[in-house]
């Protein structure tokens, strides 16, 4: 008897099951951790690859073409004077004289008593630049300033005329990149919704000033499509448009894709017309023509981009939260996480039912391997305890070869989200996996 899921989750629970079975770390764990900092182990890292694939994937549509580049993580000061960063990336913070402890203070009452101590005794309200600054070169006399990248986008603007001119394609077209971004937030939290060292995903499509608008239309729906796709809950997803005094000092609109996460209802994605105020920008400080022929009207002009922009561990905890399940079977409760099988870190599990029918049952592994790697081989403990070491880091299929296995050339396979079992044809496993993985 099976009862229906609950999705019971905290952040607690999901810190705790990640360390346990080696999805996240915290960074430098065995020197007290570093606040804002997290690594990825085994499970962490396949999780990611594959949010990271599906994202690419998701690009691809039939107004115009997609190309990927990848920039260097560090860029020069006069890059980001140019982006309006060394003089705008600020967020405003303030401390609490009593326990010394430090607060974003758009992120809490002023009027009420700090909620860490309880006692009511402010500094001013000062303004913090989040990005880290380097010197770039051995002599520091003669170093010149340089800052890790608190976004991937301006490696995109500041690319745009050699992707243009390398890529045949035409405008409209998008380019994405994945990459890190660094933050000296103010107050990393809640795991890795707000980190210090984070990746983005983000995709700039460059597009006719009169395009925009319907240009912005559509990748709004095509980004809420891809979470729907994701199989994330649709009751905890929305779009909230911001309003005019939120909006960034380049955009004239921007709209979030929320998710209801435990702690309220935060932005995962941010959808934002830019017009032409970063390629404007370059063009002017780094002296540079970067507008773009049109050849219909005879005429110049600087394309206007809509941004999607999008944090992978952000998508990462969201895709946590949101498959963590808890049921009932004959009376126990059970955990699993229901990624959609894509992006699922391992992607079946192959048992023996007994230590004698090893031999067999890793020769179907060694094979299936070939073409689907990250799958898995366990021999140890009982069937039972096998399956719940699978279900609670999400694999979708399990193959358990048994006594039968041999004489009828059959294995059966169980299905994480039913725990439903049918025996299926050993040389039917492969199209089996390969047809899951796609649904
Ligand atoms: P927030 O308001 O949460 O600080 P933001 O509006 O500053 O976010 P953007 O600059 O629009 O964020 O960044 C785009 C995306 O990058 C966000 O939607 C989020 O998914 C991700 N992101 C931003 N800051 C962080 C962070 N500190 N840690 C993890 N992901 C982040």
């Amino acid at each position: 008897m099976k009862e229906s899921p609950k999705n019971p989750v905290t952040l607690d629970t999901l810190v705790a099951l990640c360390k346990r079975r080696g999805f996240i770390f915290q960074t430098a764990e065995i020197y007290g951790g570093l606040n804002g900092f997290y690594d990825f182990g085994h499970l962490g890292t396949l999780l990611k690859e594959n949010i990271r694939q599906n994202w690419r994937n998701s690009l691809f549509n039939k107004k115009g073409e997609i190309t990927f580049m990848e920039g260097s993580l560090i860029g020069p000061e006069a890059m980001w004077i140019a982006s309006g960063h060394v003089q705008n990336f600020h967020d405003p913070m303030v401390d609490c004289m009593e326990c010394k402890h430090r607060f974003r203070s758009d992120h809490i009452d002023l009027e009420k008593s700090c909620p860490n101590c309880g006692k009511k005794n402010w500094t001013e309200v000062r303004t913090f630049n989040m990005m880290f600054k380097t010197n770039i070169g051995a002599a520091e006399a003669h170093a010149s300033t340089g800052y890790l990248r608190p976004e991937t986008a301006q490696a995109i603007f500041v690319n745009f005329k050699n992707v243009l001119s390398t890529s045949r394609v035409k405008i409209p077209f998008g380019i994405a990149q994945i990459g890190k971004a660094f933050r000296n937030e103010i107050t990393p939290k809640q795991f890795l919704f707000r980190m210090r060292e984070f990746e983005q995903m983000e995709m700039e499509w460059f597009c006719k000033a009169e395009d925009a608008q319907e240009m912005f239309d559509f990748w709004r729906q095509k980004r809420l499509d891809f979470y729907h796709d994701l199989g994330l809950d649709k009751e905890k997803l929305r779009l909230r448009p911001h309003e005019k005094d939120e909006l960034s000092h380049y955009s004239s609109q921007t709209d979030d894709v929320e998710y209801n996460f435990p702690f309220g209802w935060k932005e995962l994605e941010g959808i934002a017309h830019r017009g032409n105020y970063d390629l404007t920008q370059h063009t002017k400080h780094a002296g540079k023509d970067l507008a773009v022929f049109d050849e219909q009207a005879k005429a110049s002009y600087v394309p206007d981009v809509i941004e999607c922009s999008v944090g992978s561990d952000r998508l990462l905890l969201t895709i946590l939260f949101d498959s963590y399940k808890e049921d009932t079977i004959d009376g126990e409760t059970r955990n699993y996480f229901a990624f959609k099988p894509s992006i699922a870190p391992i992607k079946a599990a192959f048992f023996p039912l007994s230590k004698k029918l090893e031999e067999p049952a890793r020769a179907i592994f060694d094979d299936i391997r070939k073409v689907v790697p990250h799958i898995q081989f366990d021999v140890s403990g009982s069937i039972g305890k096998r399956y719940r070491r699978q279900d609670e880091i999400g694999t979708p299929l399990c193959f358990t070869y048994d006594f039968d296995s041999a004489e009828s050339n059959t294995i059966t396979v169980r299905d994480r989200n039913t725990t439903k079992q049918e025996r299926i044809a050993i040389d039917e496993i492969l199209p089996y996996i390969q047809k899951v993985l796609t649904s």
